[in-house]
């Protein structure tokens, strides 16, 4: 691309992850709408609708932010199953507990501050395990995968929902123009913060495209890993199992 890109080094990435997230917690909810239109709403409603999941299982959602997909699977796995939200930062999590306790959802919900690279469970935990735009936030991706892994039970499904590569040619720059120029200006105009959506659409383009992904599932120990596009590839959802 010809916006350019600013090289974050390794070491510095969890740092900014963090300052990036703390920033946002109060707006991200309106910026999410601003900035997609909505749309994200429909990916996510498609994401967890399409899980394998049913009533009395117990779910782990990693990322899990402001708690937009723990909502929907609470309504999946009913009154006799549970989900544990967990996010490496603090502010994100009291933002989405305290939108859900004035739902009236209480029971049913943990929230745990983790790290997704390493998950404070034993093997074998979790019937479902999702991540939704959140992997792309993670340093250590394999360890990710790994760890999701790990606290699957076997039988059990692990689904990603992520920026991905967009596919037609004529809607790259389109898909560009978007990301470097409108995005910021969102940013600094409802969260008085451009950089951290400038950060946003950088770390969409260097988030690994479809097929890496997947064969980063199969060496991370999943099975029958597949992908499917959802608007051109702005979005995909992977899904792998354990087995
Ligand atoms: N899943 C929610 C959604 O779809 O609206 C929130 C996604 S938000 C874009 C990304 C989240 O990933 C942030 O809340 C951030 O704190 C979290 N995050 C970043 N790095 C993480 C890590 N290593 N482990 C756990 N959570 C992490």
């Amino acid at each position: 691309t010809h916006f350019g890109f600013r090289d974050v080094p390794t070491r510095d990435k969890q740092k900014l992850v963090e300052e990036v997230f703390s920033s946002v917690a109060g707006s991200y909810d309106l910026m999410n709408d601003l900035m997609s239109m909505g749309i994200h709403r429909i990916w996510k409603r498609f994401f967890v609708a399409t899980a394998q999941v049913k009533r009395g299982d117990r779910v782990l959602d990693l990322a899990g932010g402001t708690g937009d997909i723990a909502l929907l699977l609470k309504d999946r796995v009913g009154d006799t199953g549970s989900i544990v939200l967990g996010d490496i930062n603090g502010a994100m999590l009291r933002v989405g507990r305290d939108r859900m306790t004035d739902k009236g959802k209480v029971a049913g919900f943990e929230y745990v501050q983790m790290n997704a690279e390493k998950l404070p469970f034993p093997d074998a935990s979790f019937d479902l395990v999702t991540i939704a735009f959140g992997l792309r936030n993670v340093t250590d991706k394999d360890a990710a995968l790994a760890e999701m892994h790990r606290v699957l039970k076997v039988g059990g499904q692990a689904r990603v929902l992520e920026f991905s590569e967009v596919k037609p040619e004529w809607f790259k720059p389109i898909y560009d123009f978007h990301s470097f120029k409108i995005l910021p200006r969102l940013g600094q105009l409802f969260a008085r913060d451009a950089d951290s959506y400038q950060y946003l659409a950088e770390s969409i383009r260097k988030h690994p495209p479809q097929d890496e992904l997947k064969a980063m599932m199969e060496r991370a120990g999943f099975a029958r890993c597949s992908y499917r596009n959802m608007s051109a590839g702005i979005v995909a959802i992977h899904t792998g199992y354990k087995v």
